[in-house]
């Protein structure tokens, strides 16, 4: 299969923000696009953002004046969907509500050619539900754009249980040469990037319940130690915590309440009390008149270490001893308790899932503390470290001085499982991993879709081949026995890679 060539006509139905957006990209690409929208000045609106972007990109001088005015010529609005006849591709792309995509798709298969393909930018149904009382549920997908779709490289193209694979080919093909980064994926809740991305601000806020730390840390760590561009909270708060909650409850009745998908109480609370973020001047943030986002919480300045001896083999971690060696700290290296830094006495560990005070039980001794996961220990300007109950007040103070050597800031939380983003990343790859066990799409697919649709710093499968998947299966199973919550529980096939030591990506 090939992509459609460029002179076949594109239509657009629904000239709102994604649809104006779409058609920008198919003009782009060459072909002409006839746009119809309900509301005859939607695609005047539409033509006016679409002139406004083309603007900007001739100001920043990625476009000449001639190319924009022919990108421009190429969108023809008209008012009547009869005029779609000589389509070969319709996207559909009106407001999330089956009943009226189904009903324009009912009419277009009568308006176009039997060859024409149609294509649903639905955001949350199911394709296959679409296409089931369709004369031709064969001819058609999804196409799932993200917004401003000029810009996201993204385009989630979707199989329903009846598509032809042809035609979901023919998609990919058409949407890689717009310029675009397609992934092939079956019809299942969420499709790709909206499924696996769940844990991201779904365990924040159970995170936040439990009093782990404050919404303000979570986010700073989830930034400067995860490299996300946006915590979870303020990510919550530009979509809406509202809007959030209701993806989230639709994901956990979708997959029959799976416990995996389980939102939290918190957010019920929130959304009755209106705080649903920015939109209404209150969500995670205040947003109190001229002031600044609250700090987060941030050990005060301590000594640098004189000498610390690392035991073992660090793991994932290892760059952090380049790091303070660099900074001017000696580090001794000596066979001993494996993955352990000892400094004057305390010693630190990575996290494993299992709580600091659990740890300071057994042989580790009482002094010590436990820290997160960082994108790259080379290069986080932040951690998270969790202190056991046990341990002496100067356990903190001395681990403190050990990472504010290297530069890193020091953010404490509470002795919590897993700490915030070991655990955030170890539920997005596992994420990952049930739906590639349940054939949504493959780990390249998952991993594109996560980079280009929400930008992650890595994508999932990515990052638990860095870790290995031992080390994932081994925080899962100490959440799980901690919460004896199944939310927790690993994928056969996260086990399956912990066991053959094989990567997701070969
Ligand atoms: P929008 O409200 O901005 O635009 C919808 C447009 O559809 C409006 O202009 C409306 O007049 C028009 N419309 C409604 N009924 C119509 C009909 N029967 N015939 C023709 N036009 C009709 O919505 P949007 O944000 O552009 O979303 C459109 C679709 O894209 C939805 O299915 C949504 O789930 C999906 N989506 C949205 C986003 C996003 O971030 N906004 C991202 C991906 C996918």
């Amino acid at each position: 299969m090939a992509a459609l060539s460029p002179d076949t006509p594109v239509a657009v139905i629904g000239a709102g923000t994604m649809g104006a957006g779409i058609a920008h990209v198919a003009a782009a690409a060459g072909h002409p696009v006839l746009l119809f929208d309900a509301d005859p000045d939607a695609a005047k609106r539409a033509l006016h953002a679409i002139a406004g972007h083309l603007d900007r990109a001739i100001d920043k001088g990625r476009m000449v004046e001639n190319e924009a005015d022919a990108v421009l010529e190429r969108i023809a609005p008209v008012e009547a969907l009869e005029e779609l006849a000589t389509a070969g591709l319709v996207i559909e792309a009106v407001i999330e509500n089956a009943e009226i995509k189904v009903g324009l798709f009912k009419q277009l298969e009568d308006i176009l050619e039997p060859d024409a393909i149609i294509a649903s930018n639905t955001s949350s149904l199911s394709i296959t539900e679409l296409a089931a009382s369709l004369a031709r549920p064969p001819r058609l997908a999804g196409m799932h754009f993200f917004n401003p779709a000029p810009v996201m490289a993204l385009v989630e193209v979707i199989q329903g249980l009846e598509t032809d694979s042809g035609i979901a080919q023919t998609l990919v093909d058409t949407a890689a040469a717009w310029g675009k980064s397609p992934v092939l994926c079956k019809s299942s809740p969420g499709f790709i990037v909206n499924r696996i991305a769940r844990p991201f601000n779904n365990e924040a806020i159970r995170l936040l319940d439990e009093g782990a730390t404050d919404v303000f840390t979570l986010d700073a760590v989830m930034r400067e130690a995860g490299g996300f561009r946006m915590g979870p909270g303020q990510l919550m708060d530009l979509v809406g915590v509202d809007l959030n909650w209701d993806v989230a409850n639709a994901m956990h009745d979708s997959f029959f309440k799976d416990p995996r998908f389980r939102p939290s109480r918190i957010q019920a609370e929130m959304v009755a009390a209106g705080r649903h973020g920015r939109k209404t001047k209150r969500g995670w943030d205040d947003y109190p008149e001229g002031a600044e986002t609250p700090a987060p919480q941030t050990a005060p300045q301590a000594d640098p270490p004189s000498e610390v001896t690392a035991y073992g083999d660090l793991g994932p971690a290892n760059a952090l001893l380049d790091r303070l060696e660099a900074a001017g700290v000696k580090i001794s290296r000596a066979d001993g308790p494996e993955g352990h830094i000892h400094v004057d006495g305390h010693s630190l560990a990575l996290t494993d899932g299992r709580m600091a005070t659990e740890r300071a039980a057994g042989a580790e001794g009482p002094n010590l503390a436990l820290f997160d996961l960082a994108l790259d220990y080379g290069a986080a300007t932040r951690i998270a470290v969790a202190v056991a109950d046990q341990a002496d007040p100067s356990t903190r103070t001395a681990v403190a001085g050990l990472f504010q050597a290297a530069g890193i800031a020091v953010s404490f939380v509470d002795d919590t499982p897993a700490l915030l983003l070991t655990r955030t990343v170890c539920l997005l790859a596992n994420f990952a991993t049930d739906a590639m066990m349940q054939g949504v799409t493959d780990a390249a697919g998952i991993d594109t879709a996560m980079l280009k649709g929400l930008n992650y710093p890595r994508g999932p499968l990515a990052w638990a081949d860095t870790l290995g998947a031992a080390r994932i299966v081994t925080v899962l199973d100490n959440l799980q026995r901690l919460y004896g919550d199944d939310r927790y529980r690993a994928t056969p096939l996260m086990r399956r890679h912990a066991w053959s030591g094989q990567p997701f990506h070969g």
